[in-house]
């Protein structure tokens, strides 16, 4: 029998790597699973939910690590947890590999084969799999509805008699994952939208959504595009008339949303400490990018800024402020990948190591750190 273990998160972390339902389906699979117990319950899975799934509830995390195959998390283990697991077990979790060579050495030393679910290659059969893009999409919907909490206005037009109120201006910078889900979710506010990105083929997604688009659509604009699906790094010549094009059109909006990211890199700074201060009083920025150094030079990581009457959301992890759907998507994804390493009929592990998806996240494996990415000259 394959043991499955899945200790609870940190106290900042509420989602959990694993509902009822996919509890259920990996006992199909031939696992045994084992949680600790509480470990859902910010997602309100409580253990009896799991228990009712099949899945025994223990009460530490060595207890539910002990002679473990496979082990599931949302974030990295802890060095204590990383303790506990057995070198044979797979890790799969949010490994935050470029920001925690730490943590990945750590990982690497404990010789087990670890797999960093954001690095999923973007390929068709992997779209299930696509924990940027589930995680994503919730953070887009949440980010908009921050907004509107912290706005002293409403948001769509209202005509009444004392007169009309008119609808909020909202510009969405990035228009990935949580930047369409942003746009989707204020036209459904009634806002009027614009929205930028450095990809052409962001264009027509946005207009498809009813947002008009805003970029400096010269030749390195139609080349941004990785193969990939992911944005480049522009030049400092595109930045600049990026910049300009920006800077008149931040000043007329009521709220801006942030979500530019460019894979492996630091955020791409798009709204500066002069735009700021350009901005009407009242005006709101959400920055999705906090965590990788933010869009915004005044954004700081976990925190709500006020500079001149603008206030600016650096929120982290607005997903896990859904952590209901947040979890029971991320642990979907998990089981997705899961279920290509399993071998259901003979209840028994069967790893093709060769297998794309499994190269593009492996990142360590037999005491070393295997992925391309982040292999050191001499190590
Ligand atoms: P992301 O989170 O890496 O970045 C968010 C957005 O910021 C991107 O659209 C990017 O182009 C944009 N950006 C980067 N630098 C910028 C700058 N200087 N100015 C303005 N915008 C900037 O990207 P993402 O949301 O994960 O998705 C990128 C693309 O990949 C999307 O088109 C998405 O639909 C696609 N995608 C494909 C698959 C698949 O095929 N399996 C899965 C998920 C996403």
């Amino acid at each position: 029998m394959i043991k499955l273990a899945v200790p609870a998160e940190d106290s900042l972390e509420p989602r959990v790597a694993i509902s009822p339902h996919t509890a259920k389906k990996y006992i199909v699979m031939g696992c045994e699973v084992f949680i600790q117990s509480g470990a859902g319950e910010r997602s309100h899975f409580s253990d009896s939910d799991y228990e009712e799934a099949g899945a025994k509830s223990v009460s530490s995390a060595k207890e539910a690590l002990n002679d473990a195959d496979i082990v599931l998390k949302v974030g990295r283990p802890t060095t204590e947890e990383v303790q506990s697991i057995p070198s044979k077990a797979l890790v799969v979790a949010i490994l935050d590999p470029y920001s925690n060579r730490e943590g990945l050495e750590e990982l690497a030393q404990s010789g087990v084969a670890s797999f960093a679910m954001e690095l999923m290659p973007r390929i068709t059969r992997a779209q299930s799999m696509d924990v940027l893009s589930s995680q994503s999409n919730l953070a887009g919907y949440k980010a908009v509805i921050d907004a509107a909490a912290q706005f002293d206005q409403a948001i769509p037009m209202m005509m009444t008699a004392a007169g009309t109120v008119p609808p909020a201006k909202i510009f969405v910078m990035g228009a990935g994952v949580a930047g369409l889900q942003a746009i989707a979710t204020a036209r459904r506010l009634g806002a009027i939208v614009t929205a930028t990105d450095v990809r052409p083929a962001a264009k027509e997604q946005v207009e498809s959504l009813g947002g008009k688009f805003v970029a400096v659509e010269d030749e390195e604009f139609k080349e941004a595009e990785t193969a990939g699906g992911y944005a480049k790094e522009m030049s400092n010549d595109y930045k600049k008339k990026q910049a300009e094009l920006v800077a008149n059109h931040i000043k007329q909006q009521n709220a801006v949303i942030t979500t530019a990211l460019i894979p492996g890199r630091p955020a791409p700074k798009l709204i500066s400490r002069e735009m700021v201060e350009s901005m009407k009083s009242g005006t709101v920025i959400v920055d999705l990018a906090a965590e990788r150094g933010g869009n915004c030079e005044l954004t700081e990581a976990g925190k709500t800024v006020n500079h001149n009457g603008v206030n600016i959301l650096g929120h982290l992890n607005l997903a896990g402020e859904l952590s209901v759907n947040a979890s029971s998507l991320y642990a979907r994804n998990l089981l997705a990948f899961v279920q290509t390493m399993i071998d259901s009929e003979k209840g028994e592990l069967a790893i093709d190591w060769d297998d794309e998806i499994i190269q593009g996240t492996l990142v360590t494996r037999d005491g070393k750190i295997v992925h391309p990415a982040f292999i050191k000259e001499g190590t």
